[in-house]
């Protein structure tokens, strides 16, 4: 295994000296400087943070337009690292991010991508032989950023299941990519390692769960769920008096795994990869999406070798919670492991007006939960949990030479994830969690899910559209029509730019979702989306209908 240590050498000696320059790009910029139109890819009139005059076409006569004269390889850059020092124009890149950030944070959008048709040719073309100029570069990604990103942080952005990214996170975000800490032993950074132990002591507090439970982060949920699952899989072959680190999976006893019908494709795929993906059973659902405790009470009774069973906290279509405390017993009466996939539900648990409807919650063996849904850390965090740190370990541990010579200074975060290498994202958790306390988490979810209810409302109220499951937490189902018509509606809405939301299929019909998982919405945002949701719905009426516009006084 490689680990990058010491990497930044160099940089860190210079780190005082570096005084934030005066003369950054976007300081000389300024709306007035026109840059040449022919190219699309300088169309920045809205972009004045960015528009540094130097870049691309030198100003004659000026350090910055010298400079790009040069060849990177007599460039003042090289002159910079023969010194052992960081070229200030590297840093002005910085204030330049700061600054567009600021506009792009404060300026209203459309929720959609403005003009994806260009982004081949902003982000194409040939890789370069001598690379462009720094400030060239960044602006090149942020105008194809304006042209093709979906603003997926916006208060009215229900697509999926995104979130959205609280500025603390943002900011700390900042300062794990600055500090560029590799989070996979203590000894590569112990900031990231005491971070994360923070964060897992505070997240059991939080979700309530077991004393003793360990946590890892990961790259999101499904990571989380491979870790699980890896470490239930070590569990119950471990039972059966069998090593599956040693002895592999093609003559191991067998393991049975039960998951809900709904079950999302992120456990399934990891189950797979897992070499379980043949011993999978499905336990049916009821019509609210709920997993059903008689059928998996029945193929429980009749499961071959060990079990694993997977629930759900939070489905992604609807937000069902799975009977919690019925499965738990279920399951540990067949000397089960129940595995619980709560990517998005688990921060419920936070609400004490929510966490009746995770009753049982903390009943699991593992759980797994993304950061990045709605706990609104910027992408990406994953988080898994687990009540039984012995097989959570062995599933990922591996013998090196160095691991077991070397004096072990403290936690290793690599021991409790798939990941070996990674960005210390402990420290944006740990940011969010110190800034947003239990109260401002608890916060965030009753806004969200009041905002659900109230939009679950406003729209089956409309004749025609039809709640398929009740909103339990963030998650609203509708059915408003055939395909075609449900579409139609979507279509029009996304491309309105007003919201943004994504159609799916729920047992057979055809139906929107409509997560509400962004720190900002709330009821407001709610009203306003239901307005545009049904004027999109009304001038969309199924085919050889003229039902499609009910009277004014059902508006
Ligand atoms: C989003 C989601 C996942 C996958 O999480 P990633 O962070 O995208 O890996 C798994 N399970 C559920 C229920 C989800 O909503």
């Amino acid at each position: 295994m490689s680990v990058r240590a010491g990497r930044r050498g160099p940089g860190r000696r210079l780190r005082r000296s570096v005084v934030a320059p005066q003369s950054g790009a976007l300081r000389e910029a300024g709306p007035a400087q026109a840059r040449p139109r022919a190219d699309p890819a300088r169309r920045t009139a809205d972009l004045p943070h960015l528009a540094a005059p130097h870049d691309g076409v030198p100003a004659r006569g000026s350090r910055r337009g010298r400079r790009r004269e040069l060849t990177m390889a007599d460039s003042p850059r090289q002159q910079c690292l023969a010194d052992g020092r960081i070229d200030p124009e590297d840093l002005d890149l910085l204030d330049s991010v700061a600054r567009y950030a600021r506009f792009f944070l404060e300026t209203p959008r459309p929720v959609r991508p403005r003009d994806p048709d260009r982004l081949a040719a902003l982000l194409g073309g040939e890789l370069p032989g001598e690379g462009n100029g720094e400030h060239a570069t960044l602006r090149r990604l942020v105008e194809a950023g304006e042209s093709g990103l979906l603003p997926s942080g916006d208060s009215r952005s229900f697509g999926y299941v995104v979130g959205g990214a609280l500025p603390i996170g943002i900011a700390s975000d900042w300062l794990v990519s600055l500090w560029d800490q590799c989070a996979a032993v203590y000894e590569t950074s112990p900031l990231a390692s005491v971070a994360e132990q923070v964060c897992e002591r505070w997240l059991v507090d939080l979700f309530g769960l077991p004393t003793g439970t360990v946590m890892g982060l990961t790259s999101g949920c499904t990571t989380a769920n491979l870790a699980c699952l890896a470490a239930a899989r070590e569990h119950q072959l471990h039972a059966a008096g069998w090593n599956v680190n040693e002895q592999g999976m093609r003559l191991s006893p067998p393991v049975t795994v039960l998951t809900g019908e709904h079950t999302h494709v992120s456990g399934l795929r990891c189950l797979r990869l897992l070499g379980l993906g043949d011993q999978v059973a499905q336990v049916d659902a009821g019509t609210d999406g709920r997993m059903d405790p008689r059928h998996l009470a029945e193929l429980a009774a009749r499961a071959p070798g060990g079990l694993i069973v997977c629930g759900q906290v939070g489905s992604t279509d609807c937000g069902s919670v799975d009977p919690l405390t019925e499965i738990a017993d279920i399951t540990h009466d067949h000397g089960g492991w129940l595995h619980l996939d709560a990517a998005c539900g688990m921060w419920a648990a936070a609400s004490p007006v929510l966490r009746p409807a995770l009753e049982g919650l903390e009943r699991a063996d593992s759980w797994s939960c993304d950061g990045h849904k709605w706990l609104n850390t910027p992408y990406d965090c994953g988080i898994a949990l687990c009540a039984r740190p012995e097989p959570f370990v062995d599933a990922v541990r591996f013998d090196a030479d160095y691991l077991q010579t070397a004096e072990r200074t403290g936690r290793d975060p690599m021991d409790h994830r798939v990941e070996i290498s990674q960005r210390a994202r402990a420290l944006t958790l740990w940011a969010i969690l110190h800034h947003e306390g239990r109260e401002g988490i608890a916060r965030i979810v009753e806004r969200n899910c009041s905002a659900a209810r109230e939009l679950g409302s406003l729209l089956a109220r409309e004749p025609g559209v039809e709640l398929l499951a009740p909103v339990t937490l963030n998650q609203v189902l509708l059915h408003i029509g055939g395909e075609d018509r449900t579409q139609r509606v979507v279509d029009t809405l996304n491309s309105a730019g007003t919201c943004w939301v994504t159609p799916t299929t729920w047992n057979g019909r055809p139906a929107v979702r409509i997560s509400v998982s962004n720190w900002q919405t709330g009821r407001e945002s709610a009203d306003a989306t239901a307005d545009a949701f049904l004027s999109a719905y009304r001038e969309h009426g199924e085919p050889g209908t003229s039902a499609s516009r009910p009277p004014a006084d059902k508006r």
